[in-house]
């Protein structure tokens, strides 16, 4: 009876009533996700439950909930990407060589999520250091998609965006770099956001690319999604680059039903690799927004060719030395064959880092190394000002951009991870956005005949996450 209950919620707010009025408790909701997490622990998505904690926690917010001072989290139970430090717990960003970490402080967005009183239930799996797009690069193995147990999750936030597929949690944080929050999303059914470079601070978050890197909702509803951007943004002492622009409210923005001018992209639709039902699902989408009384129209991103290529050398060069850090003297994994300084290193890093990670610190070095910089590092950085210069060019004529998610559905666990080259092509509709900074969502957009999500994406403009949330909210409901 509760379980069914619990289940009909799609919207926090709605479960937000259930508990104030008393016809929930937070300690059932508790018991209710980690039963299923057990019952599913299979799909791999968790790394490890907090139960005894989150139970303690329960008591913690019923009383506030009861009282009246409760937070606007109060009652979410939200499930960790594993590269977000929550203090006291382990954090390991899916890797061997920080096996046994503990954070020493909690990230601002796991505080920001605390203050309102959201119940942190565990920590979930993820691609290595989130370097993938299946989460099969992982040290603890795949997720599985609730869809179907053959497939992929997604990655690199693959526990993240199953945990909420398969109502493990109520919504999930997770980061994207390059589509890691939106991909999975799209592959799993669910609401993914990534907003503007700099709209949500970095601390605290394990460091991939840096000029990239953004934390994020994953969530059942665009109400939900927008409710935890209005938390967790904003400006951060701790992360210089986070900007001080107010965060309006946006969950209570979303009613806008204006006619909006849209772009599509052309070159996406022509795109080689694209999965026939994926582009049947977009047209009909363009339709559909027609029929609404929006204006929908082609245009043309010449560089589409070029933004994988790009993505991956600027996110390597970065990666490359952000990843410096673990050396196996400062945190997590040292080998136990080191002797000296240089063999602690060479060894600690040659066991821990798993062969994913090392191509990409390869590939990073190479591309910064002194012969080769100009050739490949500054002219991708070249490259990604004309990108984001064109991007910026059509959203000044238009709200809105919208593509697919991804080129094809969730693909075969073990189909694409022994060619780094295919996996990559996996982010070739995600890449752009991330590459200019802006915001954008994957909405669950129907199914395939074989019953697989399909994702759209909706790009918006520059800190206009509440522009592209009331439409996402008209798109989805
Ligand atoms: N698949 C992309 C990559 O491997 C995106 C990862 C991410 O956004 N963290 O880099």
């Amino acid at each position: 009876m509760i379980t069914e209950k619990i289940q009909s919620y799609t919207k926090f707010s709605d479960l937000q009533s259930a508990l104030k009025t008393g016809q929930l408790k937070v300690v059932d909701l508790i018991e209710y996700y980690c039963e299923r997490i057990e019952k599913f622990a299979h799909l791999n998505a968790f790394l490890e439950v907090f139960k005894v904690e989150a139970l303690l926690r329960a008591e913690e917010i019923q009383k506030k909930i009861d009282i009246g001072t409760a937070g606007k989290l109060a009652g979410m139970i939200i499930g960790l990407k594993d590269n977000i430090s929550f203090k006291g717990h382990e954090m390991t960003a899916s890797s061997k060589i920080l096996k046994g970490y503990h954070a020493v402080y909690s990230a601002t967005v796991t505080k920001r999520i605390l203050q309102e009183d959201a119940i942190i239930i565990g920590r979930l799996n993820c691609d290595e250091f989130a370097m993938g797009a299946s989460n099969e690069t992982s040290f603890f193995g795949p997720v599985k998609n609730f869809a179907d147990e053959t497939k992929v999750s997604g990655g690199s936030s693959g526990g993240s965006a199953v945990a909420v597929q398969a109502d493990l949690c109520f919504a999930s944080l997770a980061s994207d770099t390059g589509g890691s929050i939106r991909q999975p999303a799209a592959f799993c059914g669910v609401v993914g956001l990534k907003p503007t470079y700099s709209r949500v601070s970095r601390y605290g978050v394990v460091a991939y690319a840096s000029s990239f890197d953004q934390v994020g909702p994953i969530t059942k509803s665009v109400e939900d999604a927008a409710l935890i951007l209005e938390v967790i943004a904003g400006n951060d002492v701790h992360d210089s680059a986070s900007s001080n622009l107010k965060v309006p409210e946006y969950s209570k923005l979303l009613d806008d039903k204006s006619k909006k001018k849209i772009a599509y992209i052309e070159e996406t639709l022509h795109s080689d690799g694209l999965d026939p039902e994926i582009k049947d699902n977009i047209l009909s989408q363009i339709q559909k927004l027609k029929d609404e009384g929006h204006t929908v129209e082609p245009v043309s991103f010449e560089f589409l060719d070029y933004v994988v290529a790009t993505y991956y050398i600027l996110t390597t060069a970065e990666a490359s030395s952000n990843l410096a850090r673990y050396d196996g003297v400062h945190y997590g994994y040292r080998s136990p064959d080191a002797t000296d300084l240089m063999s602690t290193y060479k060894k600690s890093r040659s066991e821990g880092f798993g062969e994913e990670v090392k191509r990409r610190i390869m590939l990073g070095t190479f591309v910064l190394s002194a012969g080769y910089y100009d050739a490949y590092y500054s002219k991708a950085q070249k490259a990604r000002r004309l990108i984001k210069e064109k991007m910026d060019h059509i959203l000044e004529n238009y709200d809105f951009i919208i593509t697919p998610t991804t080129p094809t559905p969730a693909f075969n666990i073990g189909e694409e991870i022994t060619d780094p080259v295919v996996m990559y092509l996996a982010d070739i509709f995600t890449v752009g956005a991330s590459l200019a900074g802006l915001p954008a969502i994957s909405i669950p957009s129907g199914k395939n005949k074989a019953g697989l999500p399909i994702g759209m994406q909706v790009i918006g403009k520059r800190f206009k996450e509440e522009n592209l949330l009331a439409f996402a909210k008209n798109l989805y409901r």
